[in-house]
């Protein structure tokens, strides 16, 4: 039996990024990894500018009482003319501060009257101004290769006047889903057959990180009409994913299958559960991972095995995303010689305090409780865990993205 961290290294390490890059549009960036560092062209703001509705003055000449003319109205976007000495520049929020100005005091404490403003609250020297680069001077590095853009990244860009950005090409990964008892959804189902769930599950969950489900396959439990389905996914796709035919029942035929295509296989008994078998394969270079055939295992094996390896070659910086440790809620002792992943609903208790619910049937084979938990915790091997105890979280809006 593999240990479920070294199983889990060794697949993370299993290939290498995509080299292949694009230049695309901010529109389309929003999920994309960057290829590229980014510096800072401009300061942001690039200009001294009001952060409120006021007046623009010299903090020296304020004077309770006394009313100051006004010398001009700046707006946003207007460029003001040097601030004249003992004098207030009415300003909104974004005008850019005259030159010889320092202070904005906010309109709420100031009363106009005869071309002239006076002020009913002391100001502080330097009060609602933005200075020039305070925010982001220019040079200064921004983003690094690696970073999956956010709409907050976009904003970033934006700010500095990037329209587009280099990417890593959209990473491609081929599905190959094996049995002779599955049918298409949408198909006709004889009584000894059952839908194909896996193979929409994954293609989503491929999509859902950002990579691109290009070519989803079914094949029959048949050597040659495996071997054909395999070696043309390998040819058109940077990773492959094949599900069941893993284990050693008389139809499982994966194995013998990649090894006839040259692949240099290694076939796991993880310890995990759900989990197990499971194989890592090469075939001309490209990585093939075959996970167990039941629904519940794709999706636990596929969110804490499968995504580092995705995370990886598309040329992500972060790998594993992170693993919080939170009080699990349960009736009695649990003690297992195996790795297991729950299936458990993330809840707030009366105080507000995170704690972790089993939920529902935990069969390998169960797809019912699969929409309804919206995490795995993680029992470690030959540790009994008791109520309240905490285990690793694996929360599947961190690990499924
Ligand atoms: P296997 O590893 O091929 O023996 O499959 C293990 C179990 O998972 C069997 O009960 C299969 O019927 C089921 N199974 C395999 N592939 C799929 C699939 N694509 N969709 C739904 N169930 C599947
Ligand atoms: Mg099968």
């Amino acid at each position: 039996m593999l240990d479920f961290e070294i199983a889990q290294q060794r697949l993370a390490q299993g290939a290498r990024p995509v080299t292949g890059t694009t230049s695309i549009g901010l529109s389309e960036a929003s999920g994309r990894v960057l290829a590229e560092t980014i510096i800072a062209g401009v300061d942001l703001p690039p200009g001294d500018n009001s952060a409120m509705d006021g007046y623009a003055i010299r903090y020296c000449d304020f004077a309770s009482d006394v009313s100051l003319p006004i010398q001009q109205r700046c707006f946003a976007g207007d460029m003001p003319a040097p601030l004249i000495a003992g004098q207030a520049t009415r300003v909104f929020t974004g005008s850019l501060i005259p030159e010889g100005a320092d202070t904005v005091v906010m309109q709420e404490y100031a009363v106009e009257q005869d071309g002239g403003v006076r002020f009913t609250e002391a100001p502080r020297s330097g009060q609602h101004v933005r200075l020039r680069g305070e925010d982001i001077a220019a040079g200064q590095p921004l983003l690094d290769v690696g970073t999956r853009i956010s709409p907050a990244h976009i904003a970033l860009l934006a700010s500095q006047g990037i329209a587009e950005v280099r990417v890593f090409d959209r990473l491609r990964v081929g599905i190959l889903t094996t049995g002779d008892e599955l049918v298409a959804p949408g198909q006709l189902r004889a009584p000894q057959q059952i839908f194909n769930s896996n193979a929409a599950m994954l293609a989503a969950l491929v999509e859902g990180m950002g990579a691109q489900a290009a070519e989803v396959v079914h094949a029959a439990d048949d050597e040659q009409a495996l071997r054909e389905a395999l070696s043309s996914l390998v040819a058109q796709c940077d990773l492959v994913l094949t599900v069941g035919g893993v284990s050693v029942g008389e139809r499982d035929l994966i194995k013998p299958v990649l090894e006839s295509l040259g692949g240099d296989l290694a076939l796991w008994k993880v310890r995990m559960k759900p989990g197990k078998p499971m194989a890592l394969a090469h075939v001309n270079g490209k990585p093939v991972v075959c996970l167990p055939g039941n629904p519940g295992s794709v999706y636990a094996v596929f969110t804490v095995m499968v995504t580092p390896l995705i995370r990886r070659m598309q040329g992500r910086a972060e790998v594993f995303p992170l693993v919080a440790r939170i009080p699990l809620r349960t009736e009695r002792t649990l003690h297992e010689a195996r790795e297991v992943f729950l299936r458990v609903r993330y809840v707030l208790n009366d105080q507000g305090i995170a704690e972790l619910l089993p939920y529902g049937s935990q069969g390998a084979g169960n797809i019912g409780a699969m929409p309804g938990a919206n995490g795995l915790a993680r029992l470690a091997a030959d540790v009994a865990v008791s109520d309240r105890d905490r285990v690793a979280y694996y929360d599947l809006q961190r690990w499924l993205v």
